[in-house]
């Protein structure tokens, strides 16, 4: 495969940008390669500036679930574009996508539009906070919750890709309130319901962890966590930036049936474009600024042409019949293919990893023990049989409605032939 130019653009971009890149998870570093830069994509499909076709299964990292170029979404935004790039004032798309999102997550009494998830997460935090008057929070070891200061500890994605286990730049006094559990560890969260109980604001959960691979809940955990937040007057919010509008319509919550009191989305929502949202209870919403004391704004917040592209992508997942079985049916073939090959995988719904462990993987700790170095074999062997994945052992795989049965069959003749 030549990466001529992807190697020179990569040299060039080193020069401007720290590690070349605008987000660490595109380093390729972990994986013994140099990220390749994209010319275009659509469907199922990219293209690299040399010209090498993929089929994508890192899909902007879980934006496109409808592949990419989705036309009724290119559509839609081509339109919102030509009546004003932003206006920094109210319109009638803002009505429309919350109205929608409040249907798929009626728990989402409230809600407000935001640019990331990053923000999304902080800010419902920080109404939690608000709501409860208390400080501190219980975070899970692998959970990526984006990259605001309380949240950078033992946080998953690119950070344990990289091994930082504390982001430096972070004081102290940021993440004294944030307290640490261990996913799928019950006893974990109750040793700290029991020395802090009263103190705990809120607890935030990857309802489906996948950023330290796809680590599924085991069965009652997320149900313990309602109970056990419930008894204690503590807000649970659900960070559904990747699960919401991926596991089903109504996300993780709907998936798992569990409600929590808040919920933050991201990614599809804005249909791949930079939106976000934070919602939950009518009762802590209602501390949000204008009418509470809770501050949170946005020059861009509810951006027209992002909110076209967020209405169009639900609009289209409602009108597909049997979207999310025909997801997981060629899901499940993938998953059947890794597991045939005696490899390790964790699956749910649409998203997967493949895990270098004999064991298989539950916990933050057994994601950790992975063989990184296998992982980047397997990848660059995926990588040559025209397979794009995500270059990090602690990443999902995202599979989109777009893969057709042949992308299917292609990615499997790929797994077959890993040696
Ligand atoms: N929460 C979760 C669960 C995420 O996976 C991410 C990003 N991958 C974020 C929050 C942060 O979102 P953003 O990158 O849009 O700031």
């Amino acid at each position: 495969m030549n990466t001529a130019k992807s190697k020179q653009l990569y040299k060039t971009a080193c020069g401007f940008m720290p590690g070349g890149v605008n987000s660490p998870v595109r380093a390729c570093k972990a994986v013994g390669t140099v990220p390749l830069f994209i010319d275009h994509a659509k469907g199922s499909r990219i293209w690299d500036e040399d010209g090498n076709e993929f089929i994508d299964y890192v899909c902007s990292w879980g934006p496109n679930i409808l592949g990419h170029c989705c036309e009724p979404v290119i559509n839609a935004v081509k339109a919102a574009c030509d009546k004003g790039l932003t206006f920094g004032a109210c319109h009638k798309g803002e009505i429309t996508l919350a109205e929608l999102i409040k249907k798929h997550f009626p728990s989402m009494e409230m809600l407000r539009l935001v640019n990331s998830g990053t923000e999304a997460v902080m800010s419902a935090i920080r109404a939690a906070r608000g709501y409860t008057g208390r400080d501190k929070i219980i975070k899970f070891e692998g959970c990526y919750h984006g990259h605001s200061d309380g949240l950078l500890v033992k946080a998953g994605s690119g950070l344990m890709t990289q091994a930082i286990p504390s982001g430096a730049g972070v004081t102290e006094g940021c993440t004294k309130d944030t307290l640490l559990a261990k996913y799928n560890d019950t006893a974990s969260v109750e040793k700290l319901f029991e020395e802090y109980g009263n103190e705990i604001a809120a607890l935030i959960v990857e309802p489906c962890a996948a950023n330290m691979g796809v680590v599924p809940p085991e069965k009652g955990f997320l149900e313990f966590l309602r109970e056990i937040t419930k008894n204690h007057g503590t807000v649970l919010i659900f960070d559904e930036v990747i699960t919401g509008f991926r596991l089903s319509e109504g996300g993780a919550s709907k998936y798992f049936g569990v409600i929590p009191d808040m919920t933050t989305l991201g990614k599809i929502v804005g249909g791949g474009m930079p939106l976000a949202c934070y919602g939950g209870k009518l009762e802590i919403m209602q501390c949000v600024a204008p009418l509470g004391s809770v501050y949170q704004a946005g020059t861009l917040s509810g951006n027209p042409c992002a909110v076209a592209a967020g209405i169009e992508t639900i609009r289209q997942i409602e009108s597909i019949p049997n979207f999310y079985e025909e997801l997981n049916r060629k899901s499940a073939m993938i998953e059947n293919a890794i597991r045939e090959k005696g490899l390790n995988v964790n699956r749910c719904g649409s998203l997967m990893t493949v895990f270098f462990n004999d064991e298989s993987v539950k916990s933050y700790d057994e994601a950790r023990a992975c063989n990184t170095e296998s992982y980047g074999r397997y990848y660059r062997h995926m990588l040559q049989s025209g397979i794009y994945t995500a270059p990090s052992q602690f990443e999902a795989m995202f599979v989109s409605y777009a893969h057709s049965d042949e992308d299917i069959a292609k990615t499997i003749e790929a797994i077959e032939s890993y040696r």
